[in-house]
């Protein structure tokens, strides 16, 4: 088999550094033909994630480069791709990185199974998790439902060392036409918004690698505090790279580890919340109708109301709410929105607007660079209430109260609302050029009133949700 070509797929897994897959496949000494395929899952990713696919992977295309490899791009159904360039190149052999939402899974267990009957070689392999979702069992059997039993149950795991990066990948005699990335247009759905955007993104591993660094170095240590307030950069923002892959969890795992053994406390909850990150894809897997459905069965005669002129607000950061409107542009504006502001404008959509979770996902998958399925879906259940290990319906934010608390000097709001600040922030003005020009907004409209009022929302929520 020395000659014989092996095809790897690339999906989420846009790094060279401890990437189980590559590793094993360049160990094999045999010729490597990596490829991305623009498949019907990427097809319907929102605007925001594909454009920023689109960047990661032109990215890694160029690391390829280095390392005397190079990316295949390909469009159409990933089994026809895949199948096509078995017989141009003579491979005999598929792998990738394994993925755990329910699309992709049946996507994979499909392309998987034909293979095999074509007498390919075909193997998956770990890196997208730190724990397989079939490894992490109650002391009953079966998947954890509430987070803190499965934190407790796999704080203490010795996981394997980090990988070393591949640093070469022996080519193919003759590699095999390739697309250009300009015409797919990944960022087409953007439109002026890319613009604004591009200043906010953070695309490829290197620059991942950086981002963890200085987050153990001068971050972790007030993490516990600054975590909570938008305005601060607090936080890692290792999810834009997490989620496609730029970045292995392992590598952000072992980092926090060292920094809880280097006497830095505060990185046991960054440890945490790498561990909610597994919780989301572990109910992914096992339940996977959280990403579409209610996961609690009994929310589903719940009075939803659907999309409409009144969701559009929420969208565009008009409800009258300020924390609420401030993280609606952060959103625009820059990609992400700190979690914090997911809170919030969760449940002020989900509660006082008595709005179905979905239109909030869809959304936030329209917009979000580090838009994951199943973290997304996850924080839409646990804000609505529908979700495992939800908060209660009784916890109803209140914005004007988090404002107090969380961004109490109002520079969060002023970095994002112009109306309402004389010492507004350069954000604030961009997000009147990011917009659609369809939605007709301009940086010289009054601040409007409330949408729903905070007393009156919360009232009506909680006897909607107390008589369901
Ligand atoms: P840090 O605080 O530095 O945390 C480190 C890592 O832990 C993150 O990068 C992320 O991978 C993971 N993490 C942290 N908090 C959570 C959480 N609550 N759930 C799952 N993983 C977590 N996260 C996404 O990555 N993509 C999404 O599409 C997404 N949608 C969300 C929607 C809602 C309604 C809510 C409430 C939360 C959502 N989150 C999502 C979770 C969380 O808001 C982000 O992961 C976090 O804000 C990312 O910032 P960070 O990388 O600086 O996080």
């Amino acid at each position: 088999m020395n000659g014989v070509p092996i095809i790897y797929w690339i999906r989420r897994d846009l790094r060279l550094s401890d990437h189980p897959g590559l590793t094993a496949v360049a160990a094999t000494g045999r010729p490597i033909i990596p490829v991305f395929i623009h498949d019907d899952l990427v097809a319907t990713h929102g605007a925001a994630p594909k454009w920023r696919l689109g960047l990661g992977v032109k990215h890694f295309n160029k690391v390829l480069d280095g390392i005397g490899s190079r990316l295949i791009l390909r469009r159409g159904s990933a089994l026809d791709v895949l199948r096509d360039l078995v017989s141009q190149t003579g491979a005999g052999a598929v792998h990738w990185t394994r993925a755990y939402d329910p699309a992709a899974i049946a996507r994979d267990a499909d392309v998987k199974a034909s293979l095999k009957t074509d007498g390919l070689d075909v193997v998956s392999h770990t890196g997208h998790l730190l724990f397989e979702p079939w490894s992490v069992e109650t002391k009953t059997g079966g998947f954890y439902k509430v987070f803190t039993p499965m934190w407790k149950a796999v704080r203490g795991s010795d996981l394997d060392p980090a990988l070393l990066p591949v640093t070469h990948l022996q080519a193919p005699d003759q590699w095999p036409a390739s697309d250009d990335i300009k015409a797919w247009k990944m960022g087409a759905a953007m439109q002026r918004g890319a613009d604004i955007v591009a200043k906010h993104v953070c695309v490829g591993e290197q620059a991942a690698q950086n981002r963890l660094e200085m987050f153990i170095e001068n971050k972790v240590v007030d993490y516990s505090v600054a975590r909570d307030i938008p305005s601060v950069d607090g936080t890692s923002r290792l999810s834009e790279n997490l989620t496609y892959g730029e970045i292995s969890p392992r590598s952000c795992w072992h980092a926090g580890w060292q920094a809880l053994r280097n006497g830095k406390a505060d990185a046991e909850i960054f440890l945490k919340e790498l561990v909610w990150r597994e919780f989301a894809y572990h109910l992914a897997y096992h339940t996977p109708r959280i990403i579409s459905q209610n996961w609690r069965e009994e929310w589903d005669g719940f009075p939803w109301q659907g999309d409409g002129d009144q969701t559009l607000r929420w969208k565009q950061g008009r409800t009258g709410i300020q924390l609420v409107d401030a993280a609606m542009r952060e959103m625009y504006v820059t990609g992400t929105m700190h979690n914090r502001g997911r809170m919030i404008v969760a449940s002020y959509l989900t509660k006082h607007m008595m709005t179905h979770w979905q239109v909030g996902l869809d959304w936030f998958e329209d917009c979000l660079i580090d838009w994951d399925p199943a973290s997304n879906a996850m924080g839409w259940q646990w804000a609505a209430g529908s979700g495992p290990d939800a908060a209660p319906y009784f916890r109803i934010f209140n914005p004007d109260t988090q404002a107090e608390k969380f961004d109490k000097s109002k520079s969060y709001r002023a970095k994002f609302i112009k109306e309402l600040f004389d010492d507004y922030g350069q954000e604030a003005q961009n997000y009147y050029r990011a917009i659609p020009r369809s939605w007709g907004l301009s940086a010289k409209d009054d601040y409007p009133s409330p949408l729903v009022a905070l007393d009156i929302g919360r009232q009506r929520a909680l006897d909607a949700y107390k008589n369901r």
